[in-house]
């Protein structure tokens, strides 16, 4: 069969700008280790694309959620490198983290019995300090299944560290006070927002997402924090509009003069969600062209009267600040990152 011909649609992954990060979320981390959240693929860029640089960079304890997740990490690390956040849900589950050697997180005393039942061994502990989702209860940390636990990460996760609230401190004092009724070999509470919270919240370990990938998990870590993504799609049709002419579906948009368009080649099923349609521009060198008409699942059509020299085959820049682009859309920082679609080709430079 013949090769695939190449996409016109690609994700740029800045090699040296993700390693960038991940050295200087591990020095903010002061004594502490950054490890590194690499679940939902590594944030949708793809772990086969990230997780040789993080290694390369220093990081030696990685984060999924899913059993899943696993199989495309244990090409790169050891099994015990490699924590899965959700736990044990059922007794396979359990037997396979024994079976493969890779270390769950136990979020309640149903996982502690199931991981108890499968065997045991070294574990890591998500005690719950007040985001009340997936942990442990404070109530429950003196139950004896929770003694008899090996536990490597003690860890905790913090519901508003990327905001000023009274809530961090308070979380932070329940995690100490549960560090010191806990044996364990390390400690963890923050992300990369509760790194920016500062060194308080370090402990022996910390487990970085967003802001690896680029992400501003806060005001801090602006100008700290790297690019690391940038996107293209390729230009399929140029055309000429005269006024009265409308676009796209339901035809919101009516060109009142002459104008000329590209038509473009991404869309809603590529993660570019109608809500970044009209508003939001391309770039093409130097020259911004207004998405016009709705964003359909394929296809985009903007006004490309701006750039003189845009011919059909052409790259263009999807914009991809994603503070920016958050704050405009209304999508979270983490939205745009994981909702990235298939079809782009994802190529680190
Ligand atoms: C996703 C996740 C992280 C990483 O968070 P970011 O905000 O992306 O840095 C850390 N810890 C846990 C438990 C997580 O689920």
């Amino acid at each position: 069969m013949a090769d695939l011909p190449p996409p016109t649609l690609q994700i740029k992954v800045d090699r040296a700008a993700l390693t960038a990060n991940w050295r200087m979320l591990d020095r903010l981390s002061g004594d502490a280790q950054a490890g590194a959240a690499i679940k939902a693929d590594a944030y949708g860029l793809g772990v086969e694309n990230v997780l040789p640089s993080l290694l390369e960079a220093g990081a030696r304890t990685f984060f999924v959620a899913h059993f899943s997740e696993v199989p495309p990490l244990l090409d790169h690390v050891t099994p015990e490198q490699i924590a899965v956040l959700h736990g044990p849900a059922c007794a396979e589950q359990a037997a396979y983290a024994v079976a493969i050697g890779v270390i769950p997180v136990i979020n309640s005393l149903h996982q502690a019995s199931l991981w108890q039942a499968a065997g045991g061994g070294a574990c890591h502990l998500m005690v719950d300090t007040g985001i009340n989702r997936l942990g442990l209860p404070l109530s429950e940390i003196g139950d004896p299944a929770i003694a008899a636990l090996d536990i490597d990460i003690l860890m905790s996760h913090l519901a508003s560290a990327d905001e000023d609230v009274a809530l961090n401190a308070v979380q932070l004092a329940r995690f100490r006070k549960a560090a010191a009724a806990i044996p364990a070999k390390r400690r963890s509470i923050a992300n990369s927002a509760g790194i920016a919270l500062g060194q308080d919240y370090s402990f022996d370990l910390t487990r970085p997402g967003l802001s690896l990938y680029g992400g501003i998990a806060r005001d801090e870590l602006a100008g700290t924090i790297a690019p690391v993504v940038s996107l293209q799609a390729q230009v399929l049709q140029m055309r000429n509009l005269s006024p009265g002419d409308g676009v796209g579906y339901n035809t919101i948009f009516t060109a009142d003069r002459q104008m000329c368009t590209a038509t473009l080649s991404f869309g809603y099923a590529d993660g570019f969600l109608r809500c970044r349609g009209p508003g939001t521009a391309l770039v093409h060198d130097g020259e911004l062209l207004p998405i016009i008409g709705r964003v359909s699942m394929d296809l985009t059509v903007v006004d490309a009267s701006a750039a003189k020299s845009l011919r059909e085959g052409d790259f263009v820049q999807i914009p991809f600040d994603l503070r920016q682009v958050s704050a405009q859309c209304g999508l979270s920082q983490y939205e745009l990152l994981t909702g990235l679609g298939r079809r782009f080709l994802r190529q680190v430079l």
